[in-house]
C-alpha cells in the first residue's frame, strides 16, 4: 500500500520562489568585479532570474541544454542559478582557474551552448571561443557600456539589456513544472587522474542536499544569519550555499573577485557578517590581515573549513583570539559536497577542552543521509574504532552514480562510491582523513593532476624518472615538489625543469622545487610508492 500524501517534485525554482515570497526583502549584498558593492533582495533576484528563464526560452534552448558560466561569487551569477536551473536546463559552472586548453576541453565535453562570463574574463573568452564550436550565445555578466566595441567575442549580448529585454515577458512567468530528477547543473573536477570528469546533478539531489545542510549540526544557518559564501559558486556549487541560503532566508554576501584578507575583512565588519565558509587558504589570508593589524571580528560567529584539512592552530586562532567557532567539514564534488559535518554530542559536552579539540579537529560526522564505511583494498569493510584505516567509501541521495559520459561503473556491489581518501571512523561516528589514495595534490583548495606533472617531467631529455609529491604547505595546504632521477651523464638544474613547464600547464599547478634523488620507491607491482618519498621528505620546509 502507498501512502496517500502529495508528490510534489523537489525543484530549484521553488527556493527563490519561496525566498521571493517569505523574505522578499532580504538583502543580497555583492562585491562586484566593476569594483563597488551593489545590493539587491531576494524578490529582485527572483524577478531577474525569471527573466533569465524567458530570455533562455526566446532563444529556443531545449530541456537540459548546458549554460555555462565563468564568473565569481555575485548577484548575476546567482540570479542564473536560478533562471538557468529553474527554466529546465543545466548550468555549467566553469572553473576559471584551469589551464584555458583544459576549460575548452570542458566546455565540449559539455557541449555547452551559452557561455555567460564576468568581464574579468573576456581575454580568457576571446582565447578559448575560436575553440568552442557548441557555444552559439555569449553573455558579458554586465551593462552593454561595459563591453568595449572591440570585445572581440562572436555573438555576445550584454547580460543587462538581455534580461531587460524579457522583463515584460518574465511578468507573470511561470516556472515549469517537470520530473525532479532532471539534471540541474554540473561541476567537472579534476580530483582525479586523467581528463575532468563532470558531476551531474538533478533538481531532487539538489534540494535534499540544501535541506540536509540546513540541520543544526550541519551548516544550520537561519533567517537571522549573515552569510558571505568565500567559496566559490564555480566549485560545488558554491557547497551549495546558494541553494540553502534563500531556503533559510539568510542575507548573503558575495564577495566577488576579492578572496584578499582585507577585502573579506571589510565585507565581515562592513556588512555584520555572522556565518562563511571556505578553505582553508582562504582563512590563513585573513588571520593573517587581522594579525598584521591588530584587528578584531564584531559580529562573525561561526565558519565552516572545508576542502582540505583545518590545521589545528587555525581553530585555535579563531577560537582564541577571534572568538569564532569553527566547524570541520568534509565532502567533494562528487557528494555536492556535504558528508561530514564536526560537531560535538552531549557525552562531550562536559569534557575539557583539550578533549573537544581533538573531536572537532576530527573531519566530522556523517550528515544524516549519508552512509559512510571504510574497506581494505579487498573490499572488506574495517572496523569503526578509530584506529584501522582503510579506502574511505560513501552512499546517499545527493552522491555521484555515475560521471556524465562515463558509463563506467563506479560503485562497489552495495552501491558506495570510491572517494580515494583513506580515513578512520570512531565508535561514535567521527571520521578523520589520514591520507588520500587518488594521486592528486590540492593547493588552496584546486586540483593539480602529479601524473600530469610527472608526464611533463618524463619528456625531459635529462629525466629518467619522476615522481610528483604534495607536501604540506603553510599558505596553500599542500604545494606540488617534483622528485627526479636524472639520466646517467644528464645534469639537468632545477630552473631548467622548471621551466620546462612554461605554457604546457597553469602557472599555480607548476611545482614549486625540484628534489634529485637517487631513486624513487617502488612497490611489488613497480608502481611508485609516493608515501615513501612523502614520509622522506616530511620534514621538507618550502623557501
Ligand atoms: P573537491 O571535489 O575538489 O571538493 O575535493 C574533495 C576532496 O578534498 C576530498 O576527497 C578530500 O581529499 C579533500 N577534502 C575535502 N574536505 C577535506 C577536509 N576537511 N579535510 C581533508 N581533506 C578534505
Amino acid at each position: 500500500m502507498l501512502g496517500l500524501m502529495q508528490s510534489q517534485p523537489l525543484l530549484i525554482s521553488n527556493i527563490i520562489e519561496f525566498a521571493a515570497l517569505y523574505h522578499g526583502d532580504t538583502e543580497v549584498v555583492s562585491r562586484r568585479v566593476e569594483g563597488d558593492i551593489h545590493r539587491t533582495h531576494y524578490a529582485d533576484v527572483a524577478k531577474r532570474a525569471r527573466a533569465v528563464a524567458c530570455a533562455l526560452d526566446a532563444w529556443g534552448l531545449a530541456q537540459s541544454a548546458r549554460v555555462a558560466t565563468l564568473a565569481w561569487n555575485g548577484y548575476r551569477h546567482f540570479e542564473l542559478y536560478y533562471g538557468v536551473s529553474g527554466s529546465g536546463r543545466v548550468l555549467h559552472t566553469v572553473n576559471p582557474r584551469l589551464h584555458p586548453d583544459q576549460m575548452a576541453w570542458i566546455v565540449n565535453h559539455a557541449e555547452d551552448e551559452v557561455l555567460c562570463f564576468d568581464m574579468t574574463f573576456l581575454p580568457l573568452i576571446k582565447a578559448i571561443a575560436p575553440k568552442c564550436p557548441t557555444v552559439k550565445h555569449y553573455v558579458a555578466l554586465c551593462d552593454a557600456s561595459a563591453l568595449p566595441v572591440d570585445h572581440g567575442v562572436p555573438n555576445v549580448v550584454a547580460y543587462e539589456s538581455w534580461i531587460a529585454s524579457h522583463q515584460a515577458a518574465a511578468t507573470g512567468y511561470r516556472w515549469p513544472t517537470f520530473d525532479e530528477n532532471l539534471a540541474s547543473s554540473l561541476c567537472y573536477t579534476s580530483g582525479t587522474t586523467g581528463n575532468p570528469k563532470g558531476v551531474l546533478y538533478s533538481h531532487r539531489s539538489t534540494l535534499l542536499h540544501a535541506m540536509a545542510s540546513a540541520a543544526s549540526d550541519s551548516i544550520g544557518v537561519n533567517g537571522r544569519d549573515t552569510v558571505l559564501p568565500v567559496v566559490p559558486m564555480f566549485h560545488v556549487n558554491a557547497w551549495g550555499l546558494p541553494y540553502l541560503l534563500p531556503m533559510v532566508g539568510a542575507k548573503v554576501v558575495f564577495p566577488g573577485p576579492a578572496l584578499d584578507g582585507k577585502s573579506i575583512y571589510e565585507l565581515f565588519e562592513g556588512e555584520r557578517v555572522t556565518f562563511s565558509a571556505g578553505v582553508p587558504t582562504v582563512w590563513q589570508m585573513l588571520l593573517g590581515h587581522m594579525d598584521a593589524n591588530g584587528l578584531k571580528l564584531s559580529t562573525m560567529k561561526r565558519t565552516t573549513i572545508g576542502g582540505s584539512a583545518c590545521p589545528p592552530a587555525m581553530l585555535d586562532a579563531f577560537r582564541d583570539k577571534y572568538g569564532v567557532t569553527v566547524n570541520h567539514a568534509w565532502g567533494m564534488t562528487e557528494m555536492s559536497p556535504l558528508g561530514t559535518y564536526g560537531t560535538l554530542k552531549v557525552k562531550h559536552m562536559e569534557a575539557d577542552w583539550l578533549t573537544q579539540r581533538s573531536v572537532l579537529l576530527k573531519q566530522g560526522r556523517a550528515v544524516f543521509g549519508v552512509d559512510m564505511k571504510i574497506v581494505d583494498d579487498a573490499g572488506i569493510e574495517l572496523p569503526r574504532d578509530g584506529k584501522a584505516y582503510g579506502n574511505l567509501m560513501v552512499r546517499g541521495p545527493w552522491i555521484i552514480d555515475q560521471y556524465f559520459r562515463e558509463p563506467a561503473k563506479i560503485l562497489d556491489t552495495e552501491g558506495y562510491f570510491h572517494t580515494g581518501d583513506v580515513a578512520t571512523l570512531d565508535p561514535d561516528g567521527y571520521m578523520q582523513i589520514t591520507d588520500r589514495s587518488k594521486d592528486v595534490i590540492k593547493s588552496g583548495g584546486e586540483w593539480i593532476s602529479s601524473i600530469d606533472i610527472e608526464n611533463i617531467a618524463m619528456a625531459h631529455p635529462a629525466v629518467l624518472m619522476a615522481a610528483c609529491i604534495g607536501l604540506p604547505h603553510p599558505k596553500w595546504d599542500e604545494r606540488p615538489v617534483l622528485c627526479v632521477v636524472k639520466k646517467p651523464d644528464a645534469v639537468p638544474s632545477k630552473e631548467e625543469l622548471l621551466k620546462f613547464y612554461e605554457g604546457k600547464i597553469a602557472k599555480w599547478q607548476v611545482p614549486d622545487d625540484v628534489l634529485f634523488v637517487d631513486a624513487i620507491p617502488l612497490g611489488a607491482t613497480g608502481k611508485m610508492q609516493k608515501s615513501k618519498l612523502r614520509e622522506q621528505f616530511k620534514d621538507y620546509k618550502f623557501a
